[in-house]
């Protein structure tokens, strides 16, 4: 671990007794430094988190069917698409297995709400990442009543059985939950509206949303409280610096991915007489 860190992100973060109404979005838990420094310290990190995702998709070549999967949640300009971008974006694509979820097609909602999440579940020896998630289905789906709480309310204890299920299968989840401060919010909303480039990225209903924000936190404080487990914790992310979140994200991938002890596969051949044959090729 870096020593700018005073606290490792994995216990920083850490969701247990959290009160997202008291949480600082612009604070930066356990890093004691500022912009320039996360900065550059992501870039000697994201060498290592590539590292490691090679040594897992190279595991993943020869046998091993274990994963990891990064579960992304957050409310609208948290920073999902920017960690997808920046932090996954530095490990090699074809050891991701990305999907993202929005609002279901009418064959996803013909079936179980986790249908089309297991479908998108990583291979062996990928890194999964989900931009939202089967989590949708107790946030904007309770916030918005649409359907009733006799129908969400035994989703969480349903999600910690899914989860457990995938963890027994050799799946290890990283799940963060990205907060960003109204402010922040609005800010980024604005710089969509001011750039042509950004555009692509408003939708008028973000702004209707910003109306529900006590609704979405009390339905985030019950998703933390309810589907925080010991083999599938939530991270909770203060998300007004970017750097801050990349950062942080970088880091807790690497705890995880360090937490498999992977080491390279060892050839399955004879390395001497390969060499051998290949001088006197
Ligand atoms: P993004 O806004 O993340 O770029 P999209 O516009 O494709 O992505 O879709 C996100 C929208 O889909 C969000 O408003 C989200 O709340 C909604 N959504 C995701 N899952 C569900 C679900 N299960 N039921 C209803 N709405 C959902």
């Amino acid at each position: 671990m870096a020593k700018k860190w005073s606290l490792p992100p994995i216990e920083a973060l850490r969701a247990d007794g959290l009160r997202i109404a008291d949480l600082d979005a612009s604070g930066t838990p356990g890093f004691k430094g500022g912009k320039k420094q996360a900065q550059k310290l992501l870039i000697e990190r994201a060498g290592v988190l590539s590292d490691l995702q090679e040594k897992l998709y190279a595991n993943g070549r020869s046998g091993d069917t274990r994963s990891v999967l990064l579960v992304l949640q957050g409310m609208d300009t948290a920073g999902k698409g920017g960690i997808v971008r920046h932090v996954i974006g530095s490990v090699d694509p074809s050891g991701v297995d990305h999907a993202s979820f929005g609002v279901p097609t009418g064959e996803e909602k013909s079936h179980h709400y986790l249908w089309r999440i297991r479908k998108e579940l990583p291979r062996a020896g990928q890194l999964g990442v989900f931009d939202r998630s089967h989590y949708e289905d107790v946030l904007v789906v309770r916030v918005h009543n649409l359907v009733p709480p006799e129908v969400w309310e035994p989703r969480y204890d349903e999600i910690n059985a899914f989860e457990r299920e995938l963890v027994d299968q050799g799946t290890t989840l990283v799940k963060v939950a990205m907060f960003v401060s109204l402010d922040v919010q609005k800010e980024r909303l604005r710089e969509r509206l001011d750039r042509p480039d950004k555009y692509w990225k408003f939708n008028p209903a973000d702004i209707d949303e910003r109306g529900y924000w006590p609704a979405y936190q009390e339905a985030y404080q019950v998703m933390l409280d309810r589907t925080s487990t010991d083999y599938a914790p939530w991270h909770v992310l203060p998300a007004d610096h970017k750097w801050f979140a990349r950062l942080a994200v970088t880091e807790l991938l690497i705890d995880a991915l360090d937490g498999l002890k992977l080491d390279w596969p060892p050839a399955l051949f004879d390395v001497e007489e390969q060499q051998r044959r290949l001088t006197e090729a």
